[in-house]
């Protein structure tokens, strides 16, 4: 059973918290620096990035979180999740935890499509179609040497993953399929 941290300040993450419950492992809301030292690995869920990047600062997370990715802990950013993972964004000056080599555009959708859902097979994920859920979502510009393309929705990059970072621009966890959840587990070490 792997202990899955959810950082908590605000966005979808009760969706995630009940999505690990149901495949048997252990969610723990993260909203203070030293509950990294109790998790296996972090999602960082869809919500708002620039206040959950405002939030890192402010309860001290940012620079222990930063570390801990960076020494192998293994995170996925859900939406908003990938903006803060991101080591470049095309819209907005201010980069957070910027560990993931991937350039990213906010609100890529523009606003008459803000939200839409769309169905696909992601290979390295699941033989089965599932459903992608996109909430005023990012897509991914440009990817360095060392990024996996996992999905490509008419052109543009919305899953990826670099060792133990794995990015959605969509929301798993609003659905009922667990697969990319399922995936991301296999992502952590074996104990
Ligand atoms: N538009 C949001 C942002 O830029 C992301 C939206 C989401 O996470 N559903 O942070």
């Amino acid at each position: 059973m792997k202990k899955v941290g959810i950082l908590g300040f605000q966005g979808a993450f009760l969706e995630h918290e009940q999505a690990v419950r149901r495949l048997g492992h252990e969610p723990l809301v993260v909203r203070y620096p030293g509950e990294l030292e109790e998790i296996d690995g972090l999602i960082l869920p869809g919500g708002e990035s620039t206040t959950m990047g405002k939030l890192l600062n402010r309860t001290g997370m940012m620079e222990p979180l930063r570390e801990k990715i960076k020494s192998g802990m293994p995170v996925w950013g859900t939406c908003a999740g990938m903006i803060l993972l991101a080591k470049e964004l095309e819209n907005d000056p201010v980069v957070h935890l910027g560990v993931m080599d991937i350039a990213v555009r906010r609100n890529a959708y523009g606003s008459q499509i803000d939200s839409f859902s769309t169905r696909g097979v992601i290979p390295a994920i699941s033989t089965k179609e599932l459903e992608m859920v996109f909430i005023r979502a990012p897509y991914i510009t440009k990817v360095g040497s060392e990024v996996e393309v996992l999905y490509e929705l008419d052109g543009h990059v919305v899953a990826a993953r670099e060792g133990n970072m794995l990015v959605t621009s969509f929301h798993p966890e609003l659905t009922e399929n667990t697969s990319c959840l399922e995936y991301f587990l296999t992502m952590f070490p074996e104990n």
